[in-house]
């Protein structure tokens, strides 16, 4: 009874931590998951399959009877509060069959004599420090920090077995679980048409290809993918794991959706199709990456927004992003970006602030102590610290103390759009814009689910990527609502307009002056 998890779970009789027992009939697309001892597994799932909870209760399984190790990463910052206290501790209690092996039972390890089951959170990468396991389980990857998920993966190294099993609702196409299981064997559940017998997976609409079963939205039913009749409770529970690409031995990748799930009725997934945003749709309730189109900034967007031009370097606004080893800045004016480079010091943005008489917007983290000086100088050299807005507006400046304070999504959102829709276009030439477009490319929009079941859109940075233009970009476009007046909204640039004439009298004497600083530290920067 020992050796499977799922003879274990049923031959003890577990609850749930609401004290309702765990049956696997109607979670049948669980047993095969579990079963499965293969090193790497992948799951990208909807919510409510009922998968964290048997993960759970595998983790003691593998530390009680395998004698292994068990990391379990969540992606809240508190996991005692948002993980182990609601969900694990009452798991615990309510199973005297758990309780019966556990020697240490602290909140954060889960002691059953020589082996242990660590929850600890994917945020913080203190958090990863000097534990050494066999298993890792990362809980809610696509809403990890993957950096940190890195270092969890590297405390594996000693172990013979080094399993990972990583689980989460998908959010954008190509990354995270979506990025992994389109590297597994692609595990679809195929079910039979009792009717005609026709076996296929299912998914919301119909697909052209794979003629797969699908939800028909008139008749509100599940339908067979080749005789369009209604396909039974029975039928979608008794399907099984079919590989989309048996060959590929490395990654065994698991789709969990809803529409496999007995318990949701089509009239509810139908539902929940016309009410909810596309994005949740599809990760949450089909268990499907999404990107929105008009999201995706990629080389092709880009370069539709690239046109090049020498425009009038008036009316400027620079952005700076910082990093441990200088300064990412990009210049703009309403008619769009001139300028954009990687300095290694605060003298150098100085200068080009000078030089154009530009509104500048820096991110003051993580080395505040220059941009704050800065700022001490200059009337209009701004901090910009990202907050949740409440309401519509997406920027709140704080003249007094020039401090600009930023809803990070919306304004990564305005930014994208522009490129996406070719305004605020780049003036410098397509292949001057190599480094932004790798940056843009470690970037994407996603949705994260809050504790009080809230979703909202984030964009994430990928693993280790650096993104610093879009944000220099970002906060160069702050600056420029600045310089055009804007206040609390982001507004339009006179794009294709005559800017208004500046008020720097002389101003192209100084110009002159400092283009020649600039030039000779240019040309230090090249080498
Ligand atoms: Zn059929």
């Amino acid at each position: 009874m020992a050796a499977s998890n799922v003879a274990w779970i049923l031959g003890n009789q577990f609850v749930t931590e609401n004290r309702k027992p765990i049956e696997f009939t109607s979670h049948r697309f669980l047993i095969d998951y579990l079963a499965d001892n293969h090193r790497h597994k992948t799951s990208k799932k909807s919510s409510q399959i009922g998968e964290t909870m048997c993960e759970l209760l595998d983790d003691f399984h593998l530390a009680i009877h395998k004698k292994l190790n068990v990391i379990h990463t969540l992606h809240t910052n508190d996991v005692l509060k948002g993980f182990v206290r609601p969900k694990v501790d009452p798991i615990i209690q309510h199973n005297p069959e758990i309780v019966r092996h556990m020697t240490i039972n602290s909140e954060g390890l889960k002691q059953f004599r020589d082996n242990f089951v660590f929850f600890r959170g994917a945020n913080a990468e203190s958090q990863a420090i000097s534990i050494s396991a066999d298993v890792l389980k990362i809980d809610e990857k696509d809403r990890s920090n993957p950096s940190v998920v890195e270092m969890f993966e590297s405390r594996l190294d000693f172990s013979e077995y080094r399993w990972i099993r990583e689980f989460s609702n998908p959010s954008a196409v190509g990354f995270g679980v979506d990025e992994t299981y389109n590297r597994s064997d692609q595990r679809h559940w195929f079910i039979r048409c009792h009717r005609c017998n026709y076996y296929m997976y299912i998914d919301y609409w119909q697909s052209e290809g794979d003629k797969s079963h699908y939800v028909d939205t008139e008749r509100a039913i599940f339908a067979c993918g080749r005789c369009h009749k209604e396909l039974s409770t029975a039928d979608r529970c008794n399907g099984e794991w079919v590989a989309k690409y048996p060959t590929r031995d490395e990654i065994h990748g698991y789709w969990f959706s809803q529409m496999m799930a007995p318990w949701f009725t089509a009239a509810e997934i139908i539902d929940k199709q016309e009410n909810k945003s596309v994005e949740f749709f599809y990760n949450f309730v089909l268990g499907k990456a999404y990107t929105p189109a008009d999201m995706i900034v990629d080389r092709a967007a880009i370069l539709r927004a690239c046109a090049p031009s020498n425009i009038m370097r008036t009316q400027v606004a620079i952005g700076v992003d910082q990093d441990a080893g200088g300064q990412y800045y990009v210049a703009m004016t309403p008619q769009g970006i001139f300028d954009h480079g990687y300095v290694d010091s605060w003298d150098k943005i100085e200068h080009l602030k000078l030089m154009y008489n530009a509104v500048v917007v820096c991110d003051p983290n993580p080395y505040q102590a220059i941009p704050k000086q800065m700022a001490n100088k200059y009337r209009d050299w701004y901090l910009c610290y990202f907050k949740i807005l409440d309401g519509l507006s997406s920027v709140q400046w704080k003249e007094a103390e020039q401090v600009v304070y930023a809803d990070r999504t919306r304004v990564i959102d305005i930014r994208a759009n522009e490129i996406v829709n070719a305004r605020m276009l780049y003036r410098q030439r397509p292949h001057e814009l190599e480094d932004i477009i790798a940056h843009w490319n470690n970037l994407y929009r996603t949705t994260e689910e809050k504790e009080d079941g809230r979703v909202r859109s984030i964009w994430i940075k990928k693993e280790d990527r650096q993104s610093d233009y879009p944000f220099a970009e970002v906060y160069a476009r702050i600056g420029l609502a600045q310089v055009l007046g804007g206040g609390a909204t982001l507004v339009e640039g006179t794009s294709g307009q005559e800017p208004k004439v500046t008020n720097l009298t002389g101003g192209d004497k100084i110009s002159v002056d400092f283009s020649g600083i600039l030039q000779e530290t240019m040309s230090e920067f090249d080498e």
